[in-house]
């Protein structure tokens, strides 16, 4: 038995992956086998094909941390998580942890020395088949498709962990959200509409104003034609924000610090517009700004987040954004759309056919 996949031999260009036939070996014990239907894409994709500077990254890897499928073959004496079986359509977690230390028994699996990140340090999703720990497979929502199914672990994870874990986003206050039509950033905007907070979404053009507003957007600023620091200031009658959601990194960073309140949070998880940073110290300590680094999210935390898909209402919709849906055979292609920032929401491969879930 084989199975395809996209192959990182060497880090190269966006959309360098070749596709190869590799040998499925047995299933180990504790795995499931998945056939995979969808797989998403995230910038980690982007990195992971390039490289990191100073990160050394196990190569082979096969890219695609987020996915969904059938499970098709147990290797596993204990029950599934969720009721899960043969024949199930799952979504996958994408982090990996030994399950064992402190923090992974303290429910803090993203802190593990040993956590991974399926795409990213293992092998990932943008392949036909995939194993993966019975403890990383999640049902699928009722009516969701399985292109839904695989936009929704990561991003929603990234999100829930941000706001809700490390800026402990309370009832009423106001969150200034980044790059409006990114995953993590869509994803942001429902959760933010969910608990009754109301955000300030920038984005870089009108159509994508349009679409912040109808997933929940309380105010959506256009950085071409706007000051986004003025606007802020305007609407929140000069006291700023009290969380910024960052992950975009030296673009937008002197705006975040000089938008946040006195006594208000950063919390950023990525810097797609570069690692490095100025930052004024005095600025920090005397305005009382916390910065927060977040990366993945508490594993435990998806059955909160499948909570509240379940009661989700009209009001504060609460599913993936898709983009666009690309054939599994054009994943390089996925990956060069992805790197030119016109998306808006997810982008998907569909890996096999049926999208529906019975
Ligand atoms: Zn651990």
């Amino acid at each position: 038995m084989n199975r395809s996949a996209w192959v990182i031999k060497e880090h190269g260009a966006v959309g360098s992956p070749r596709l190869e036939e590799l040998a499925l070996e047995a299933l180990q014990e504790g795995f499931v086998r998945i056939t995979l239907k969808c797989m998403a894409l995230n910038h980690l994709d982007l990195w992971t094909t390039r490289g990191l500077p100073g990160i050394r990254l196990p190569l082979p890897v096969i890219p695609g941390s987020d996915g969904s499928g059938v499970i098709v073959e147990i290797g596993s004496h204990h029950p599934l998580p969720f009721g899960l079986g043969l024949g199930s359509g799952v979504m996958i977690a994408p982090g990996l942890s030994c399950g064992f230390c402190f923090e992974c028994q303290s429910g803090n699996d993203m802190l593990c020395k040993s956590y991974k990140v399926m795409g990213h340090h293992t092998n990932g999703t943008a392949s036909t088949t995939i194993d993966v720990p019975i403890q990383n497979v999640l049902p699928i929502p009722s009516g969701w498709t399985f292109e839904e199914a695989a936009a929704f672990p990561l991003v929603y994870l990234t999100a829930w962990e941000m706001l809700m874990e490390k800026a402990h986003l309370g009832f009423g206050e106001t969150v200034l959200i980044w790059g409006g039509s990114s995953g993590v950033s869509t994803a942001a905007i429902q959760l933010v509409k969910m608990v009754g907070a109301k955000s300030i979404v920038v984005v870089g053009d009108d159509q994508k104003a349009v679409k912040c507003w109808d997933l929940g957007a309380t105010h959506v600023l256009n950085r071409n034609r706007e000051n986004i620091l003025e606007r802020v200031k305007e609407i929140t009658a000069n006291k700023g924000v009290d969380i910024v959601f960052e992950h975009t990194g030296p673009a937008t960073w002197t705006t975040s610090m000089m938008a946040c309140r006195r006594g208000g949070r950063i919390v950023t998880c990525g810097s797609t517009t570069g690692p490095d940073v100025s930052l004024n110290l005095r600025s920090l300590f005397a305005r009382q700004i916390s910065i927060l680094g977040s990366y993945m999210g508490k594993r435990s935390n998806f059955a909160k987040l499948l909570a509240c898909v379940e009661s989700g209402s009209i009001n504060a919709p609460f599913r993936p954004t898709i983009d666009k849906v690309f054939d599994f055979k054009d994943y390089p292609a996925a990956q060069q759309y992805l790197e030119a920032g016109q998306h808006f929401g997810k982008v998907i491969c569909r890996v096999s056919n049926s999208s529906v879930i019975n």
